[in-house]
């Protein structure tokens, strides 16, 4: 295997100034898989100023989009070549099955390709004339990279996180540093090895592995970077904005999520089960956007929820690696306590547990808890209203659109929400009045390079994926100029 207790900085690897490292364990049976390279705010001062000497004076953002698309392209091929080694690293850094390993690397090397696409197409569309309401100027409006950006993203997704902001990015024009998460920092290394192979100049991508109170929070500080982009929890988030406002640095932030599901009872019972299943137990539901919440019309609650709780208890809980595995370990032991934690709190609350909630007997070592179903939940309980980040669902029936509507937005987050009903008029009435910035229609969870993703309230701001994210990375400047012969004649008359 290779190492990983070094940095990528200016197309280097180079050891932490301080040398400190961390271990990164496995949590199917909590096997130390590699030690780490632990950075300091000197280490991210260190890549920073590799990255702004890259920007300010580097060829990178001189490049033309086509240029740079054909370094993604080959950052995509690099990556597809490597897919099933990739894979086989975040089963064992985050514990989800290989087959959905295998498709988030694959959609990993299809959001560099896109962006690669996208980084031609801003060559004919970099300039656009503005019509003035007076004839004696002209002007356009002009795409210019916003600079150096600092990137910090999550564990439950930890390479195609990774790709969502550096492929935008490197598209875009932008140099940038990249901290992954100290759970998952394996693939982001590899990444680092792909695009060395792939030629990038030195300074265009620098990752630095570690803490977030340390690594995270010096990029966040740092006054050479001019763009924050984050992915994790609402209290990080909150403080990287807060951070962000000392110097007035651009930021986009996607947090978290309670994403509810409105069934409607005219709904194919076995294609809401299936969709409700993959919304909250694909990833061991450590999704931002997870199926979490789930309102059900009256008439067809008691058969669903049977119906759910059967084909749940089929679902195969072991070691990702493992053939037929659809539900792997969470990714750590805080994850694995909180999640027991939760659901404690949803006995408490006089939810109704109609399956699962406890460790699986057949397994020891490892964190993994069985797919948790959970009815009757109390609309103003906790396990409602607070994401859990892990395979539970919460449940709860209603009468009416108008209280489903009203139940599902009344959320302090707003990522996703999802509609099912075979009444397509009745979907995109309520699609509409969903507050939530990714709303699916009879499914739930299907994520596409080329639409918006980002969430409403206290899910974020902005939005990531299509050529939204791109402009994440893009200033935009008006060059006017003065056409007419005729002397300005305020002061010299
Ligand atoms: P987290 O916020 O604890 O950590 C996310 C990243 O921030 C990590 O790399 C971490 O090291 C870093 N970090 C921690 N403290 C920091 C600080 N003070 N300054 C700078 N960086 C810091 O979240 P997590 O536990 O890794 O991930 C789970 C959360 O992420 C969930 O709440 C989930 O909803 C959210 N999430 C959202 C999306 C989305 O697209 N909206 C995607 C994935 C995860």
């Amino acid at each position: 295997m290779n190492r990983y207790d070094q940095f990528y900085i200016n197309g280097q690897w180079v050891s932490p100034l301080n040398g400190g490292s961390f271990n990164s364990y496995d949590p199917s049976d909590e096997s130390l898989i590699a030690t780490v390279a632990s950075g300091s705010a000197e280490d991210v001062d260190v890549a920073v100023k590799a990255a702004r000497a890259a920007f300010d004076e580097g060829p990178w953002p001189r490049l033309s989009g086509a240029e740079r698309g054909a370094f993604l392209r080959k950052i995509a091929d690099g990556i597809r070549a490597r897919q099933e080694e990739l894979a086989t690293l975040e089963v064992r850094d985050n514990g989800k099955p290989f087959p959905e390993a295998m498709w988030d690397i694959g959609d990993t090397a299809g959001c560099f390709d896109f962006y690669a696409n996208l980084a031609e197409e801003l060559d004919a569309q970099r300039e656009k004339p503005v019509a003035l309401a007076d004839d004696r100027f002209s002007s356009l409006a002009r795409r210019e990279p916003i600079g150096v950006a600092g990137a910090i993203v999550p564990w439950n997704f930890p390479m195609l996180m990774a790709s969502w902001k550096v492929a935008p990015a490197l598209a875009a024009g932008c140099c940038i540093i990249l901290k992954p998460a100290e759970q998952t920092s394996l693939t982001a290394l590899e990444l680092a090895r792909i695009a060395d192979e792939a030629g990038l100049p030195a300074g265009v991508l620098n990752i630095v592995t570690g803490p977030g109170s340390s690594v995270g929070a010096a990029i966040t500080a740092h006054p050479g970077v001019d763009k924050l982009a984050f992915t994790g929890s609402v209290p990080v988030g909150s403080r990287i904005m807060q951070a962000a406002a000392q110097d007035i640095k651009n930021v986009t932030l996607e947090l978290g999520g309670k994403s509810p599901f409105v069934i409607f009872a005219d709904s194919d019972i076995e294609q809401a089960i299936e969709w409700i299943m993959f919304g909250i137990f694909w990833n061991k539901g450590e999704v931002c956007s997870a199926t979490s919440r789930v309102l059900v019309e009256r008439s067809a609650y008691e058969p669903l929820l049977a119906r759910l709780a059967e084909e749940t208890r089929k679902i195969r809980i072991g070691n990702g690696m493992e053939e037929g595995v659809l539900l792997g370990p969470l990714v750590n032991k805080n994850q694995y306590d909180g999640t027991l934690r939760a659901i404690s709190r949803g006995l408490e609350e006089g939810a109704r547990l109609v399956c699962g909630g406890e460790r699986p007997a057949h397994l020891d070592k490892g964190f993994y808890l069985q797919p948790t179903v959970f009815a009757d939940v109390p609309e103003d309980s906790w396990i409602w209203n607070e994401e859990i980040f892990g395979p539970v669902v919460c449940i709860r029936p209603f009468d009416t659109e108008e209280e489903a509507v009203k139940s599902a937005n009344n959320s302090r987050f707003g990522l996703g929400a999802a509609v099912m009903s075979k009444d397509l008029e009745r979907c995109e009435r309520v699609a509409r009045r969903f507050r939530a910035g990714i709303v699916w229609i009879n499914c739930s969870q299907p994520t596409f390079t080329e639409a918006p993703w980002g969430g409403y309230k206290q899910s974020g701001i902005g939005r990531e994926l299509g050529e939204w994210g791109l402009g994440n990375y893009l200033e935009t400047k008006q060059i006017t100029r003065y056409d007419s012969q005729q002397p300005w004649g305020w002061y010299i008359k």
